[in-house]
C-alpha cells in the first residue's frame, strides 16, 4: 500500500521551553540534494527570497478562497514553493497522486493567480518533491506573541514567532464568532474562561458538538483573548494542541526517553487546551498521562479546556476516572446550527470580506449546506473569489456553476459496494477479499479501512455493515473502526491514505 513517509509536525514547545529535547529529529523532507531542509508551509526555506515568499503566500490565500477550505486542505496545503527560475515558478507536492490531481484540477488556476500576482511569471511547474510537515497545530503560544498580535504589531515578530502564529488561526476570535441559540451557552462559557481562567465551576471547560460547529474557533478565541488582555506582571502561557498531537508527542517523548521534560513542560502552562479529545480514545498510557497532567494542572489552579465530538459520558472508550473528572467542571454543548444562525454567519463573513452578497444567495446556501459551518463558509468564499476573479458581482445565477461539485456531493450517497471496490483497488487486493474469511494483514487492514469508511460515509448501522463484509459481527466492525482510528492518529502516512480514499469516494 502506498504509505507516504511523512514526517510528523515539529515545533512542539521548542521555543517556550528553550529546549529541543522532544522535537522530532526525523528529517522533515525527503527531498533531493540541494532542496531546502525545512520548508513547512508558511515558513519556507531561506532559499526562497522574502518578497517571493510574500507573493506565494498571497497566491495561496487566493487559491484557498477560490477553491474552498475543504479542497484546499485536502490537496493543496502540502504544496510548497521550490523557487523561481527565470520566468518559471516551481511548486512541489509530496507524491505523484497529489501532483497529478493538482496539475489537472488546479494547474490553470494556479498559473492565472501567479500571473496576476507577478507578471514576470510565465509558467508554473508542478512537481513531486518531499513531504512537508503539518505545522497547523504548534501548541505553545508565547504570551509575547499574543500581546504583539493583540497590539497589532506584527512586524515585531521574529521568524520563530511567525511560525508559532500558524497554530492559532487569526480569524478565530470572539469578534468573528456569531452567537445564536445553538451556541450561546458554549460561547458564554468560553468568554467567562477567557476573562477569569480557572474560576470555580468552569474548570475544566468541556466543549462538545459535531464537526464544524465552532469548537476549535472558540478555543482559539480564548487563547487570543487571554494573550490580548494579559497586562499583568505574569503573562499567561497557553498551550493548545489536538489530542492527536498530544499523543504523538507523548509517544515521541517515550521513544527519546524525555518524558520527564515533556511532563514538566506541559505542567508549566497556565492554560492547557486539548482539541478533539475523542482521538485519545483507546490509548491507555496516553490517557494515563493526560489524566495525570490534567490533575496536576487543576490542582495547581490552572485552567483546562477540552473539546470533543461527544459529551464526556458518551465518550465510552474513555477511562472512567478521566470521564468523571472531565465532567466535573463546565460541560457545554454546541448544537447543530439553525437556518437563522447560518444566515447570520454568512452575513458576517460577507461583511468581513467586504463583498455584497445578495440575500437570495445566502438563503440558498443556508438551505443547502446545513451541517458543517466550514463548508458553508467555503462555499461563500468560492463564490466571492469567483466573482472577484472575473470582476463580477456575486449572483444567484453563478451558484450552480461555481458550486457544482459541492452541491452534488451533498446530494450524493456513497454505497458500500463503491467503498469496497475503491478500497480493494487502492490496496490492490481482490474484491472478494472484502467478504472472505482471510485474516492475513494484507487483506484484513484494507477490509478494516473499508468498514471504517462505510461507517463514515453511509448511514448503515454496524450490524448492517458487518453483514456486507462476509456476515461479520457488529463487534468486528466496531473493532475495525477503532483500529483504523488509532492507526490514523499515530501513522500520518496511513491517515493520509484513508483521507485520500474518503475524498475520492466523496467527489
Ligand atoms: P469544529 O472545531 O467544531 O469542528 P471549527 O471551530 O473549526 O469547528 O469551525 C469550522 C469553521 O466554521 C471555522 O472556520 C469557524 O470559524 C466557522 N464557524 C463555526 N461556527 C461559527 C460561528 N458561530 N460564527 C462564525 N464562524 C463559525
Ligand atoms: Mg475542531
Amino acid at each position: 500500500m502506498a504509505l507516504l513517509a511523512r514526517a510528523p509536525g515539529g515545533g512542539f514547545m521548542e521555543r517556550a521551553a528553550g529546549t529541543d529535547s522532544i522535537v522530532d529529529s526525523s528529517p522533515r523532507m525527503s527531498g533531493h540534494a540541494g532542496e531546502p531542509a525545512d520548508a513547512a508551509p508558511g515558513t519556507q526555506s531561506n532559499a526562497v527570497p522574502a518578497p517571493l515568499l510574500a507573493q506565494w503566500n498571497r497566491v495561496r490565500a487566493r487559491l484557498q478562497m477560490e477553491i474552498g477550505d475543504a479542497d484546499y486542505r485536502s490537496w493543496l496545503r502540502q504544496m510548497w514553493l521550490a523557487g523561481l527560475d527565470g520566468d518559471e515558478i516551481t511548486v512541489k507536492l509530496p507524491n505523484r497522486f497529489h501532483r497529478d490531481l493538482v496539475r489537472d484540477r488546479y494547474g490553470a488556476l494556479l498559473s492565472a493567480l501567479w500571473q496576476a500576482e507577478n507578471a514576470a511569471v510565465r509558467r508554473v511547474d508542478i512537481r513531486v518533491g518531499a513531504a512537508v510537515t503539518d505545522d497547523a497545530e504548534t501548541p505553545i503560544v508565547s504570551p509575547a506573541l499574543l500581546r504583539a498580535r493583540a497590539a497589532g504589531k506584527p512586524d515585531e515578530r521574529s521568524r520563530a514567532e511567525e511560525r508559532d502564529a500558524s497554530a492559532l488561526d487569526p480569524r478565530f476570535t470572539f469578534d468573528n464568532f456569531v452567537v445564536g441559540k445553538p451556541n450561546e451557552f458554549a460561547y458564554a462559557c468560553a468568554r467567562r474562561v477567557a476573562e477569569r481562567p480557572a474560576s470555580t465551576g468552569f474548570n475544566p471547560l468541556f466543549l462538545y458538538g459535531g464537526v464544524g460547529l465552532g469548537k476549535t474557533h472558540l478555543m482559539h478565541a480564548i487563547a487570543w483573548e487571554l494573550g490580548g488582555s494579559s497586562q499583568a506582571e505574569r503573562p499567561v502561557s497557553v498551550a493548545y494542541m489536538s489530542a492527536e498531537k498530544f499523543m504523538y508527542r507523548f509517544i515521541a517523548a517515550i521513544r527519546s526517553q524525555s518524558t520527564m521534560e515533556f511532563k514538566e513542560q506541559l505542567r508549566s502552562v497556565d492554560v492547557l487546551m486539548i482539541d478533539d479529545l475523542q482521538f485519545l480514545i483507546g490509548k491507555d498510557n496516553t490517557q494515563e498521562e493526560f489524566f495525570h497532567t490534567f490533575n496536576a494542572l487543576v490542582d495547581a489552579g490552572r485552567q483546562i479546556v477540552v473539546s470533543a465530538d461527544k459529551s464526556p459520558s458518551d465518550l465510552i472508550k474513555l477511562e472512567d476516572r478521566l470521564r468523571t473528572r472531565l465532567g466535573c467542571g463546565m460541560v457545554a454543548d454546541l448544537h447543530a446550527t439553525t437556518f437563522e444562525l447560518r444566515i447570520s454567519i454568512l452575513e458576517l463573513k460577507a461583511l468581513r470580506a467586504g463583498v455584497a452578497v445578495p440575500h437570495k444567495v445566502m438563503e440558498f446556501l443556508a438551505h443547502k449546506i446545513t451541517g458543517n459551518v466550514r463548508e458553508l463558509e467555503g462555499a461563500l468564499n468560492r463564490l466571492i473569489a469567483h466573482a472577484n476573479l472575473f470582476g463580477r458581482p456575486v449572483t444567484l445565477e453563478a451558484v450552480p456553476e461555481v458550486l457544482q461539485d459541492l452541491l452534488k456531493a451533498h446530494d450524493r450517497r456513497v454505497t458500500i459496494d463503491e467503498i469496497q471496490r475503491k478500497v480493494a483497488e487502492h490496496y490492490n487486493i481482490r474484491l472478494t477479499d472484502m467478504s472472505s474469511a482471510r485474516r492475513a494483514r494484507a487483506v484484513a487492514r484494507p477490509r478494516q479501512v473499508a468498514m471504517f469508511l462505510a461507517k463514515q460515509l453511509t448511514t448503515r448501522s454496524l450490524p448492517d455493515i458487518g453483514r456486507r463484509f462476509g456476515n461479520r459481527d457488529h463487534t468486528t466492525v466496531m473493532h475495525a473502526i477503532n483500529r483504523v482510528t488509532e492507526l490514523m492518529a499515530t501513522d500520518a502516512g496511513f491517515a493520509e491514505d484513508v483521507e485520500l480514499l474518503r475524498r475520492m469516494l466523496e467527489s
